[in-house]
């Protein structure tokens, strides 16, 4: 099969022809029908910092959000049936050391990801834990059950953000990740979102078909100057990052109220410097926010279950998966929100 990977620790990636994975017992093989480009596909294509932990790896096929169908199971197939759509965990905790044995599997060090520290979804088949494989309810398509994987990563960075009834959430980055936050964060009442972008009229919308309007595009503009004579004198309880970008640390907690929390969602090519007394004064917190836990994904499939239509409003293209690096492309020029490859279409 032909599977798109990073073969070499520089700027690109190829497609390779690579042998159709066996399941080992306990797996599940995959045919998928569904996979989410997403930006860190983009730095990962790009090499441009943040990703060096996987070259003794390559090569390694990317795609980490994804979704199939079931085609075999070795061993126990714990309720999957064959042709079943399921979304697939990407992320597998060791089990053997002392925090998967103690129960604490999200501290696990071994952990295993598909997509970038194993062979993921940018391919026709892939195998996976049957643990990992979640059946997809009534409702969810392919495509839906491919945006799950990002959508747990919002949904947990709303539940570190502590966002409550009646806050005021700023969402920094409107990419899928910015995206689902700012629904996750409605949902759990915030009574007052705005997200921010910088010349990103696509991806705004996508936020304006989710059912948001406050919208700040700062175009050229610089974070701190463009959005002071707005929010100086009234600041947010909850800042999110989602953009990567370590400029945008010091005007995030620029606008954060005293004892507010900024939450860090991207990953960042290089350090920033943060002005610690003004921390301090602030009593400000900084979380940051990686993955989901399990417990997370049910309560996500339940809300794509709920509301799928409104969630496909992210996606605006799809492209067959032999035109990925094109997607790529795409995706890293903003002139996409979500792209979904599908090795069918
Ligand atoms: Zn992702
Ligand atoms: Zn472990």
């Amino acid at each position: 099969m032909k599977a798109l990977q990073k073969t070499s620790p520089n700027f690109g990636v190829e497609f390779r022809d690579v042998p159709r994975p066996t399941p080992k017992n306990g797996e599940a093989l995959i045919e998928i029908t569904a996979a989410g480009v997403c930006g860190t596909d983009v730095h990962i294509y790009e090499w441009n910092g943040g990703y060096e932990f996987m070259a003794p790896l390559l090569p390694l096929t990317l795609g980490h959000e994804f979704a199939g169908r079931v085609v075999d199971v070795a061993g126990d197939a714990e309720g999957l049936t064959p042709g079943g759509l399921v979304a697939v965990i990407p992320s597998t905790p060791c089990g053997r050391c002392a925090h998967c044995l103690s129960g604490a599997a999200e501290s696990c060090e071994r952990r295993t990801a598909k997509g970038t520290s194993a062979d993921g979804g940018f391919a026709r088949w892939t195998t996976a834990p049957v643990a990992n494989c979640l059946p997809a309810p009534v409702g969810v398509d392919d495509e839906l059950a491919a945006l799950a994987e990002p959508l747990t990563v919002a949904y947990e960075a709303v539940l570190k953000g502590g966002v409550g009834h009646g806050d005021r959430a700023l969402v920094i980055g409107p990419g899928s990740i910015g995206q689902a936050i700012a629904v996750y964060a409605r949902q759990a009442a915030a009574a007052d979102i705005v997200v921010v972008g910088k010349n990103d009229a696509l991806r705004f919308d996508a936020l304006r078909a989710l059912g948001f309007d406050d919208l700040i595009d700062i175009g050229d503009g610089d974070l701190q100057t463009t959005l002071a004579p707005r929010f100086a004198e009234r600041k947010f309880d909850v800042v999110f990052e989602a953009t990567g970008a370590p400029e945008v640390i010091g005007p995030a907690l620029a606008f954060l109220r005293k004892e507010g929390v900024l939450v860090v969602a991207g990953i960042h090519p290089r350090p920033t410097a943060i002005d610690l007394t003004r921390l301090v004064r602030e009593r400000h917190q900084i979380r940051g926010t990686q993955r989901a836990p399990r417990n997370v994904w049910p309560r996500v499939i339940d809300s794509l279950a709920q509301d799928g239509e409104r969630f496909r409003h992210m996606i605006s293209h799809r492209m067959p998966l032999d035109r990925g690096v094109e997607a790529l492309e795409l995706a890293q020029s903003r002139r996409a929100s979500k792209i979904i490859l599908s090795p069918f279409a």
